[in-house]
């Protein structure tokens, strides 16, 4: 295909994660139009091949895909709408395919769309796991909330950034799969870094607890990929002073949506609201440019005052 035969994307938010995925996207032979307010963030999406804007309508005016790569929900319920109703629903092309990659509540996702679909778009949730190397390398996990008759067109417009596509369901599947697999992370992660200090205080080796459970019933993705000691895991956060990653204060942020669709939908998750809060108290301290490995250091800390002292 040729770019003139592909649709005019326009991305909405170039930082960590939108400026390497808008410029897999050039690299592909799409015409990207994009906005950000950073300078910065804007003048290297435009080195990378990326048309600057002036504002987010300006980028979507008249595009027939709109990505979005936003901090939050409000962020992207703003720039749809505008202030006036000047945003990118009034700007885009009549039936534009509007994604959004950013990580928001599931609310917030099914609220983005049905504005998206009342004025006449056709709306995708599709949030990301791989980082910002996922990011850069091509390669992120998309998890879509979409309608089934829009899903060759997401695949078709996801496939420059994608490893993998993984369809959910409707509007706010997405953003299901990710807060539920995130919640996941964040409690595996305290687990694995208990057992590694319960061991350390036991006279355990790091490398004999791990060679034990990376091939038992404690195998996991936080022991085995992002193991929270040294040694083990050449590759691991761990290895060169917890630098990210998967920086804690995203975690934090994942494990509060998560926290809030458990209140909305009345699920008892008692391990998810204990890992929330040391999340949100790790990533507001210590852990706030760290990995969230590096949340060890905080089980280290974490004196057990019982029986045994
Ligand atoms: P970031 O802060 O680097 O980028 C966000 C960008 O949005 C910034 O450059 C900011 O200037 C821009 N922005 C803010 N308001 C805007 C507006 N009105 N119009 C246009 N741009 C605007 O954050 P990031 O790391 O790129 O993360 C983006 C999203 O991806 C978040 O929702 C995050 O939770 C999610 N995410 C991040 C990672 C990661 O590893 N960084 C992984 C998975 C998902």
């Amino acid at each position: 295909m040729s770019s003139t035969d592909k649709p005019r994307v326009a991305f909405i938010g170039l930082g960590n994660m939108g400026g390497p995925m808008a410029a897999n996207l050039v690299e592909a032979g799409y015409v990207v139009t994009g906005f950000d307010p950073s300078p910065a963030a804007a003048s290297a999406a435009s080195e990378a091949g990326v048309t600057p804007a002036d504002s987010a309508a300006a980028a979507a005016r008249d595009a027939q895909v709109v990505i979005t790569m936003l901090p939050s929900g409000k962020h992207v319920l703003d720039v749809y709408q505008g202030t006036n109703g000047d945003g990118v629903l009034a700007a885009a092309a009549p039936g534009a395919l509007l994604v959004d990659c950013s990580t928001i509540a599931v609310d917030d996702a099914r609220a983005a769309a049905d504005a998206a679909r009342a004025a006449g778009h056709r709306a995708v949730d599709a949030p990301v796991s791989g980082g910002v190397g996922g990011a850069t390398a091509g390669t992120l996990t998309f998890m879509v909330g979409a309608a089934d008759d829009d899903l060759e067109a997401v695949n078709a417009v996801l496939e420059p950034m994608a490893g993998r596509v993984v369809h959910c369901g409707d509007s706010g599947a997405g953003q299901a799969a990710k807060i539920c697999n995130n919640m996941i992370l964040g409690i595996s992660m305290i687990a694995v870094s208990e057992a590694f200090v319960l061991g350390e205080r036991l006279g355990l080796t790091h490398q004999a607890l791990f060679d034990v459970a990376s091939t038992a019933s404690g195998q996991c993705w936080s022991l085995t990929t992002n193991c929270p000691v040294p040694g083990p895991v050449p590759t691991s956060p761990a290895n060169r002073d917890y630098a990210p990653g998967f920086a804690s204060p995203l975690m934090a942020k994942d494990l509060g949506l998560a926290m809030t669709a458990a209140d909305t939908t009345h699920t008892g998750t008692r391990m998810g609201q204990l890992a929330a809060e040391i999340y949100r108290e790790f990533a507001s301290g210590d852990g706030a440019a760290l990995d969230f490995s590096a949340i060890i250091g905080a089980v280290r800390d974490d004196q057990n005052e019982g029986a045994a002292s």
